[in-house]
């Protein structure tokens, strides 16, 4: 077993990290940019290093620094977390020749799944149904024209380096395809160094279900269900959930075969998530593989009593997953929420700021996972991911009750965040009868004039 591990993170994954290495007994070693220098995980880790200054281009992304940290620390593991580095292969590769071991899948794994285009080859390769789209980067403006009269409008330009929610155009007609293409490659060039684009069916109404996937390094590979994650703004995920309301046992067991099915064919190892989109008539499109922790992985602890940060260590240092994971059911409920930084009414524009009072809610079946303490300035380099709000009932309408009775309680006062906009989706008549998809918060945002009326 390591002896102690470096967290190449911060914020509220870097204490969820710090928790699974203290519940090893193993010993941490935090990295820091020097705003982050008061944050809980600088505090509560064995040792810390300061890496840098706030831009997370001059800290968090500084390979080199990372590495330098790593041998004085004389670690024998990097932790990625989610975003960063997590799901750089160069950086697994570089951990590899230090002779650190890269708590993630291979680097050749990383490679083919990183790019989103190539991640679509190699899903259709095992067998696995794709978006209808381009088969590769879309080159020219001649070429995206031929694709989008093929498959139909309306479609979706996206950047083969996207992420977070980001590099995403909807497409109606030839001439918002033309526009959109020269844009979509020229923003895309811009924020991820990488103006590569493809194209997709735009499919309508969806919802989002991913499977969560468990490998270790002798072949073993389960799955551990799903989570329905079509509550989204921009994109992006607000509200996640297990077991999806839409899946049922058959689903489950056709989606989580698919799933291994495609984990096998790149020599996956440790977990990761295969995210599909599924339309009205319950087919299923693969969209894009996350090879690294997720935000939303609590929902599928609470429901299957396991510790997935726990695992990924376990896996990395190379012990072997038994054959408690085949028999796995979901017999529980639960529900996230990502409570965010961010001003609902201003398009969930991220907002900096102090937090000056704070409350967290507790009791049954509520679980917090958050950096935040009272006093916290929120700077404005990071993500807007304050709090994770975790219920979980014995049914789904007792994790919605708990989730209410939370939201009731909680206060974080100082800044905006989403909680109107979540406590609006948590009595919502769609939300509470499980009929929703991905437009739903856009739906609900339009009925009201402001948020106050929530
Ligand atoms: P999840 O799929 O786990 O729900 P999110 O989409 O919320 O993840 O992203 C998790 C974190 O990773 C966020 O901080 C997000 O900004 C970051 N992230 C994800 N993909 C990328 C990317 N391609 N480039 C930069 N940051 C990314
Ligand atoms: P990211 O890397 O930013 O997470 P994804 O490809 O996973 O990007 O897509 C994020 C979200 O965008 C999806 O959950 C879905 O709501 C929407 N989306 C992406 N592709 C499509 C599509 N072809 N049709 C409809 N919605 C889509
Ligand atoms: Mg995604």
């Amino acid at each position: 077993m390591f002896n102690k591990i470096l967290i190449a993170n911060r914020g509220e994954i870097a204490l969820r990290i710090i928790r699974a290495c203290r519940d090893l007994g193993i010993k941490t070693l935090a990295v820091y940019s020097d705003v982050d220098e008061r944050s809980l995980h600088v505090q509560l880790a064995d040792e810390a290093i300061c890496i840098g200054s706030g831009p997370s281009t001059e800290s968090y992304l500084r390979m080199d620094r990372i590495i330098s940290a790593a041998e004085i620390g004389d670690v024998d593991a990097i932790h990625p977390g989610y975003g960063f580095l997590a799901e750089n292969p160069h950086f697994a590769e570089i951990c590899a020749n230090c002779n650190i071991k890269f708590i993630g899948p291979k680097a050749a794994t990383l490679k083919k799944m990183g790019d989103k285009a190539m991640a679509r080859f190699h899903a259709r390769k095992a067998g696995v149904p794709v978006v209808p789209g381009s088969d590769g980067i879309v080159e020219s403006e001649k070429e995206a024209l031929r694709i989008s009269h093929q498959i139909g409008y309306p479609v979706v330009i996206k950047a083969v380096a996207g992420g977070g929610g980001r590099g995403m155009r909807i497409a109606h007609n030839d001439v918002s395809l033309v526009q959109g293409f020269v844009a979509a490659r020229l923003e895309a060039e811009k924020a991820f160094g990488d103006g590569s684009i493809y194209i997709e069916k735009l499919i309508e109404d969806p919802r989002h279900v991913e499977f969560q996937i468990i490998a270790d390094t002798k072949g073993k590979i389960f799955h551990v269900g799903e989570r329905d994650c079509s509550i989204q703004r921009r994109n992006q995920k607000l509200i996640e959930e297990s077991p999806s309301p839409i899946v049922d046992p058959i689903l489950r067991k056709k989606m989580g075969k698919t799933s291994i099915r495609l984990a096998e064919s790149i020599d996956y190892e440790g977990v990761g998530t295969i995210e599909y989109l599924v339309d009205r008539s319950g087919n299923f499109y693969f969209i894009e593989m996350n090879c690294r922790i997720q935000v939303e992985h609590p929902v599928t602890e609470e429901v299957y009593g396991i510790d997935l940060v726990k695992e990924q260590i376990l896996i990395a240092a190379g012990y072997p997953l038994g054959k408690e994971w085949e028999e796995l059911e979901p017999k529980k409920h639960a529900i996230e929420f990502r409570i965010n930084a961010e001003d609902g009414l201003q398009g969930f524009r991220p907002c900096a700021g102090k937090v000056d009072f704070l409350h967290f809610p507790g009791g049954p079946g509520i679980r917090i996972d958050s950096h935040l303490y009272q006093g916290i300035e929120i700077s404005p380099y990071y993500d807007s991911l304050l709090v994770k709000l975790i219920a979980t009932g014995n049914s789904r309408e007792e994790a919605i009750i708990r989730m209410r009775r939370a939201l009731d309680e909680i206060m974080i006062e100082g800044i905006k965040t989403t909680i109107p906009i979540g406590k609006s989706v948590f009595q919502n008549s769609d939300f509470k009868r499980g009929e929703y998809t991905t437009n739903l918060i856009n739906k609900i945002l339009a009925a009201k004039k402001s948020l106050d009326e929530i």
